[in-house]
């Protein structure tokens, strides 16, 4: 029997869960769906490169040689033989990584959480780069820190603005290669003077390397975590080389830390799936990933070329972007007066969209920024969408 409410429930929220916001870009990503806008706002891997044959066959294979294995609840700390095979790839790209320092998460973005949850307390600061990952502050954010800005030029993240601003801070959040939102990638250089920065001043460093592998020209630089295992926290994912949907990423930390982490995924969710992380170790353990990889760093870095060319024809001399070496972003900076917000709803109007800066800011946003992304997109509707944007934008300069 159906019992009524006599009353509306008078619905008591958290105080952390009063002040959470969705995210601006999720809420775009809504309106962008429809087929007529071009849209450059996703933040999407391309669905051209998803290994849809080879999941298939790993799927059918792990069910059936370990169907009672992969279908039963497992441990917390994931999959050995994947979590070797991580610890072996970043071991062999000069770090000293073992297995037990390896999480296995439902995604990275669940290792932003874990890791908000077990360093973050209300007020602690919490360094960030100017602008950074919009899904980490908003992960971070729930656990009430105050953020920190630190500062960032055209190379990205500056290692010697930090001892101003590290004094008391619970980490530093970074992003090295091809930055979401930016596409920066930061020089060798300043890769060993922010760990040796971090290391000074005792500051736990995250570095966020989702992009890592996508580089369009040479080889990836080198990784921070190799440079100082004991102080950096690695966060890695499988969504940009294999296929976001599997929700698979993995944080490699020390190992006092490492088990903490653990203990907060235990209660969050026990575990990420057994039967995922088995197949995927079946698709990468024999080398899958090196000849897959260069085929989505050449869609990748044609589109972006064709994006590129585009702006350098149709954005007036005023207009500053990004020529990212590889991920899946450009930056674009407009005159100062001129608001991306406002941009956005004329380009809508003209059936193109991309994310506005101001989110990507924890502290004071630059509204005169935005983010496009080329990974989804034709080379022909990239060129007609860039066009449409650089005729509203001249209408403004
Ligand atoms: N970090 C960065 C910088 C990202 O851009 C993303 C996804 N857009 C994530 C983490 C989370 O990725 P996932 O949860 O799919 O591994």
């Amino acid at each position: 029997m159906k019992i009524e409410n006599p009353n509306p429930m008078p619905w008591r929220f958290s105080e952390r869960a009063a002040q959470m916001q969705s995210s601006f870009i999720r809420e775009i990503l809504k309106i962008t769906q429809r087929p007529e806008i071009i849209s450059f706002a996703g933040g999407l891997p391309s669905p051209a490169t998803f290994p849809v044959a080879e999941m298939k066959e790993a799927f059918d294979q792990v069910l059936t040689d370990s169907g009672n294995v992969a279908l039963q609840y497992g441990p917390t700390d994931g999959y050995l033989p994947l979590r070797q095979w991580i610890a072996d790839s970043l071991s062999s790209n000069g770090a000293k990584i073992v297995p037990e320092q390896v999480l296995m998460t439902s995604g990275s973005q669940q290792a932003l959480d874990l890791l908000g949850k077990v360093l973050i307390d209300e007020g602690s600061r919490v360094l960030v780069e100017t602008p950074s990952y919009l899904g980490a502050l908003q992960a971070f954010s729930v656990y009430r820190p105050e953020f920190v800005s630190v500062e960032t030029d055209d190379h990205g993240l500056v290692p010697s603005s930090l001892d101003k601003v590290a004094q008391g801070a619970r980490l530093l959040y970074a992003l090295p290669n091809f930055q979401n939102p930016t596409g920066r990638t930061l020089s060798v250089e300043r890769r060993q003077q922010l760990v040796e920065t971090c290391a000074r001043l005792g500051l736990p460093l995250i570095e966020d390397d989702p992009y890592g592998a996508l580089s369009y020209k040479g080889e990836p630089l080198p990784k921070m975590v190799a440079m100082n295992p004991d102080g950096v926290i690695y966060m890695g994912s499988f969504s940009k080389v294999l296929t976001p949907g599997i929700r698979l990423g993995y944080v490699v930390a020390p190992l006092p830390l490492v088990r903490r982490l653990e203990l907060a995924k235990q209660a969050a969710d026990l575990h990420t799936s057994q039967l995922t992380q088995m197949v995927v170790h079946r698709v990468i353990k024999d080398g899958f990933l090196e000849r897959h990889i260069p085929q989505i760093r050449h869609l990748y870095g044609d589109q972006c070329q064709v994006m590129l060319d585009a702006m350098a024809e149709h954005f007036p001399a005023s207009v500053k972007w990004t020529k990212p070496e590889g991920g899946m972003f450009i930056w674009v900076t407009l005159p100062k007066h001129v608001n991306a917000m406002a941009l956005l709803d004329e380009a809508i109007a003209n059936h193109v969209a991309f994310v506005p800066g101001a989110p990507f800011y924890a502290n004071e946003p630059e509204t005169n920024t935005f983010r496009l992304s080329f990974v989804t997109v034709p080379p022909e509707r990239i060129r007609a969408g860039i066009a449409t944007l650089g005729k509203l934008i001249a209408a403004k300069v």
